[in-house]
């Protein structure tokens, strides 16, 4: 369970090593405002020779949220598995946006640093999303995840696109300043490609509309948001949210976005078939993606445009599997363990039962998500005997994964 991290009743920051807040039995103070509240007292007695000059808040958040690329890496690497580059991109992409966001007052030149939104293409359940989630966790900035296929022109049935604003806002708790800093991950991005001549002959004319209304949050404008956005305005007017400083996260599969890529390098020579090549030969090719790819694939050149960084995730492969049980901080197995300690009982897995599960999710074709149900469906029946097994070591092997066994228990 979340410990709640105390709040400054007087400015709202959160308790930190550098700012921490004290807690009264009716209100908190922050050392900031503590040292405020002393400077005014000073001050209004003549003593202003005490006063002494404590960085300012934003100043001390700066610091604590902006991590460097490589401490991002290293955040990551906590809980993603493998998809190095993809790592690295979204790292340096992620510092130099909050640089940006966080010096806006403090530069005072003429150049104008755009926006680095970011285009991850990979497989599903390759770890899009997890990146997301796992930045903006470390960031302490709210994320709102939005399907573009579920997404609408304005005045279609279905989900407007400024409703993802809005769900922003309701991430960071109505509070619209915090919002303007967060990210939005939009997945599926490939599916509202418009087909171009080289895919279909129809041209898919809501899916453009899509891409023009998305393009108008990505590159920052003001957006009227309906009064639902959060517990701070019920029912009240329209607020509105300035998409400039928020971070876009683009994600999709872009499945025959290889041949498109595999033709320019290739030509038309002999012996061009991307379904011959090996894994780490489609994995180059893909690799080497660039914006009129992309716009070939159907996504219209504003919207590439707006995605500066762009990088690949690799398929999850057998080994990737195992190390994605048994590995990141919340790995699967460890969570297991985890729960069987509490009942004093001891879980093995036999290498051979991780082999199993993993080559039952690469079987499932969704990538690393497969795996949460097929472990839920072997644990199952055990947890529902854990009790009883009290000091006792629980042996999951190949056949209880196939269940043509029970563990063994001693
Ligand atoms: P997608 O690429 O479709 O966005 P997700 O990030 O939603 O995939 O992955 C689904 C789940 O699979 C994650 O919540 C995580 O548990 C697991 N997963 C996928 N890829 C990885 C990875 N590279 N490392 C660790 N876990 C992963």
């Amino acid at each position: 369970m979340n410990k709640k991290i105390p709040v400054c009743d007087f400015c709202g920051v959160k308790d930190s090593d550098k700012n921490p807040v004290i807690s009264g039995d009716k209100a908190n103070i922050c050392k900031m405002c503590a040292k405020s509240a002393y400077d005014i007292i000073c001050e209004h007695e003549g003593d202003s020779d005490k006063i002494e000059k404590l960085p300012t808040n934003s100043e001390i958040e700066y610091k604590n949220t902006l991590l460097k690329p490589k401490e991002l890496k290293e955040i990551l690497d906590e809980y993603v598995i493998g998809q190095d580059k993809a790592k690295k991109v979204l790292s340096v992409a992620v510092y130099n946006h909050y640089k940006r966001v966080f010096n806006q007052d403090t530069v005072d030149d003429d150049t104008e640093l755009s926006k680095s939104n970011v285009l991850l293409i990979g497989p599903t359940g390759s770890g899009k999303t997890l990146l997301a989630q796992t930045i903006a966790k470390y960031l302490d900035v709210p994320l709102a995840i939005a399907d573009a296929t579920s997404l609408t022109e304005a005045g279609y049935v279905g989900d407007d696109v400024e409703n993802v604003v809005t769900r922003l806002i309701q991430a960071a708790d109505g509070d619209i300043k915090k919002a303007e800093q967060g990210i939005i991950f939009i997945d599926e991005i490939d599916k509202i490609a418009r087909m171009s001549e080289n895919r279909s002959i129809t041209r898919d004319v809501s899916g453009e509309g899509v891409q023009q209304a998305l393009l108008k949050i990505i590159e920052g404008s003001v957006i009227n948001v309906p009064p639902k956005g959060g517990r701070k305005h019920p029912g009240g007017d329209a607020v509105q949210l300035d998409t400039t400083n928020v971070l876009f996260i683009c994600g999709g599969a872009f499945d025959g976005l290889i041949d498109i890529i595999g033709k320019k390098q290739g030509g038309n020579r002999l012996g061009f078939n991307q379904d011959k090549k090996t894994k780490k030969e489609q994995e180059a090719i893909l690799e080497m993606v660039e914006a009129d790819d992309l716009v070939k694939y159907g996504l219209i050149p504003e919207l590439i445009g707006r995605l500066h960084m762009i990088t690949t995730l690799n398929e999850i492969d057998e080994d990737a599997m195992i190390h994605i049980l048994t590995e990141p901080k919340n790995a699967l197995t460890k969570q297991y363990k985890k729960l069987f300690t509490m009942d004093n009982v001891t879980l093995k897995f036999e290498q051979d039962s991780l082999i199993e599960i993993a080559q039952k999710a690469i079987k499932r074709k969704t990538g690393a998500r497969g795996l949460r149900s097929i472990m839920e469906d072997v644990m199952l029946d055990i947890m529902y005997e854990l009790p009883e097994y009290k000091n006792k070591t629980v042996t999951i092997t190949k056949d209880v994964v196939n269940k043509t066994t029970k563990p063994t228990i001693e």
